[in-house]
């Protein structure tokens, strides 16, 4: 097997996951941009911005609730750049629900995309990895460090992740296949902006009031440690859970 390494990324079409198409790119990575039929963002800008950066990349639609989607987009790339070394389980959904009033279905559809589709991710992308490679999912600070009200499901979904990262890091060490996640504080992102809506327009920035290094994080910030995790630099950290929050839940 030669050539380029080849990485899947979900959600890519918008925040973290095109920030982190771009960071690969740099890095000499071609790119698979899973994108969401249902996502207002328009992936061809990622794909623009991995050309512009001097890569390559490939658009697939992909949903990850659907193990065939998921699958169909491994599958995509491999035969398209004949291997596969990195992905990337970076879809996820962020809904307020308490506790008491949460129905089963609102449950069970969060947990479908931001840990079911984690796995299916990690599983698609694990099946084509001949020689070595990498998985990082994106947990959050709900998931890891921090308490948060109203977001039970996502805080349950966002620490199986963990537990999924660090299991399939024993399980595929002797392989040469390394697991991580990322746990991120508060970063502008589509998903943080809806977030905070409450808050208002400035929301974000004024929540970056709360934060030590006063402000949010950006996208890039966040896919630059992705980018590291997935590269050969990165040879001997697997299993681990890295937050990038600028300090916020160490304050
Ligand atoms: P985002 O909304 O820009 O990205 C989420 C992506 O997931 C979108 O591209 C969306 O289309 C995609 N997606 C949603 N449902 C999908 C499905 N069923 N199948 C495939 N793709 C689907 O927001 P983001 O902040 O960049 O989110 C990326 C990841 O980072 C998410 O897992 C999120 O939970 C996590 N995260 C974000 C923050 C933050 O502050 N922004 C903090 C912690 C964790």
């Amino acid at each position: 097997m030669s050539g380029q390494p080849v990485a899947m990324i979900t959600g890519a079409a918008s925040g973290i996951g095109a920030a982190t198409a771009v960071c690969l790119a740099e890095r000499g990575v071609r790119v698979g941009i899973g994108t969401f039929a249902g996502d207002p963002h328009d992936p061809e800008t990622t794909l623009r911005d991995v050309r512009d950066a001097g890569g390559e990349g490939r658009i697939v639609e992909v949903d990850v609730r659907s193990t065939e989607s998921v699958d169909v987009f491994a599958e995509t790339l491999v035969s398209e750049w004949q291997r596969l070394d990195v992905a990337v389980a970076n879809a996820g959904i962020l809904r307020e629900s308490g506790f008491d009033t949460i129905t089963d279905d609102q449950w069970h559809d969060l947990l479908d995309v931001d840990l079911h589709g984690v796995m299916r991710t990690a599983r698609a992308g694990l099946r084509h990895m001949r020689e070595g490679g990498s998985v990082t999912a994106i947990s959050s600070i709900a998931g890891g460090v921090y308490g948060w009200q109203n977001h039970a499901h996502y805080a349950t979904a966002k620490a199986g992740v963990i537990g999924l990262v660090r299991s399939l890091a024993v399980e595929y060490g002797p392989k040469g296949i390394r697991a991580n996640a990322i746990i991120p504080g508060l970063i502008r992102t589509p998903q943080s902006s809806d977030a905070v809506n409450s808050l208002g327009p400035e929301g974000l920035d004024r929540a970056g009031g709360y934060i030590p290094w006063g402000r949010v994080g950006h996208s890039r910030e966040v896919a630059e440690v992705i980018a590291f995790l997935s590269s050969p630099q990165a040879s001997y950290v697997s299993g681990q859970a890295i937050v990038v929050d600028g300090a916020l839940t160490t304050a």
